[in-house]
């Protein structure tokens, strides 16, 4: 079963990911914060990471940053509202990102992709 780390601080979206991740047959990982993502990232070795760019604290960009510091192969999407981060993101270290919406289906596809590369 393919394990995946969504990081994201809102309680809501972390729990939609969880219920429809889990039905489509991952294993699902849930971090509030960069600092537990980086700790759930050491104790359950992910396939793929799902990082919001916006939390407080440490940020999305930060903790993509020391992920890649312990992992540079580890596919990573960054998820942001729309609008925000557009000119940045092909420059961040990322395989790949997604507008954030309460429709999973674009980001399901991206992970079936990066996971079958
Ligand atoms: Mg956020």
């Amino acid at each position: 079963m393919k394990k995946l780390l969504f990081a994201d601080d809102e309680e809501s979206i972390r729990l939609l990911y969880k219920e429809e991740f889990e039905e489509q047959g991952y294993e699902v990982i849930l971090a509030a914060n960069g600092h537990e993502a980086l700790e759930m990232f050491a104790l359950h070795t992910p396939d793929l990471l799902v990082i919001d760019i916006k939390m407080p604290g440490m940020d999305g960009i930060e903790l993509l940053q020391r992920v890649r510091e312990r992992s540079r192969h580890v596919p990573v999407i960054l998820c942001t509202a729309y609008g925000e981060y557009k000119q940045n993101l092909e420059t961040w270290a990322s395989d790949e990102y997604v507008v954030k919406s309460a429709n999973l289906d674009g980001l399901m596809k991206k992970i079936e992709r990066l996971l079958t590369k």
